[in-house]
């Protein structure tokens, strides 16, 4: 599945109700999810950390949908930055 198609997804289900909620207190939701993964993680426990990086990467799009950005080409421009290395 391309991201497109998956953010549309994710607009398509939940863009009215958190677009409703606000893009603050959707970024709360976002980073608990975030919690969430940090903690599956360090248990270890894999079949939980699979399903907190679905969560993780679901909040993530329905943040970009609320702020009409469009993740393929946030993506594409962020790959075609060649010098470019993941922020820390
Ligand atoms: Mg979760």
């Amino acid at each position: 599945m391309e991201i497109s198609a998956l953010q549309k997804i994710v607009k398509d289900r939940y863009f009215e109700t958190d677009n409703a909620k606000g893009i603050y207190h959707t970024a709360l939701w976002f980073h608990e999810e975030v919690g969430e993964l940090s903690s599956a993680i360090a248990s270890g426990n894999k079949e939980n950390a699979k399903e907190e990086f679905a969560d993780v990467l679901m909040w993530l799009l329905t943040l970009a949908n609320i702020m009409d950005i469009d993740m393929e080409d946030a993506i594409a421009a962020y790959l075609n930055d060649a010098g470019k290395m993941p922020s820390k």
